[in-house]
């Protein structure tokens, strides 16, 4: 069971169901969205998402032609985004607090990547969204 919350503690879930990846977001929009060089996201599937408590503070951001960004009303964290159709759950992975067992798998975006910032790690990196093929790669491998 993997358990997470918001800064100020009054929103929190859990995760019991399949973990797909990690991957470091360096868009423009992950950027404002975390305040970073770029957006470290959990995507799962939501049978295994569920709410603990502080559902009621869980506020929408929706911007034109972009998705939809979750976060707490009373301390302004990034929250996990739920996308029932692709039965997606998107999780902001610095609001974990218990340890997933994986670790970050690609950089994606770097198109528009932070012009102060260097990554120094040999994760693969994407210009845009990693390529289907090699998502499907990674799944198979487990
Ligand atoms: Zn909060
Ligand atoms: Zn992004």
């Amino acid at each position: 069971m993997i358990l997470g919350s918001c800064l100020c503690g009054q929103v929190k879930y859990q995760l019991d169901g399949r973990i797909y990846m990690i991957n470091n977001c360096h868009c423009s929009m992950c950027r404002k969205v975390h305040g970073s060089a770029f957006g470290s996201f959990l995507h799962a599937d939501t049978d295994g998402f569920q709410w603990i408590c502080g559902v009621d503070l869980v506020t929408t951001y929706k911007a034109p032609q972009q998705d939809d960004r979750c976060f707490c009303s009373n301390c302004g964290s990034s929250v996990p985004v739920i996308e029932k159709e692709d039965n997606n759950v998107i999780i902001p992975a610095g609001t974990l607090d218990t340890d997933p067992g994986i670790k970050p798998r690609a950089h994606i975006f770097i198109g528009s990547k932070a012009p102060w910032y260097e990554i120094s790690d040999s994760l693969p990196q994407f210009e845009e969204f990693a390529p289907e093929e090699w998502i499907q790669g990674l799944l198979e491998k487990g």
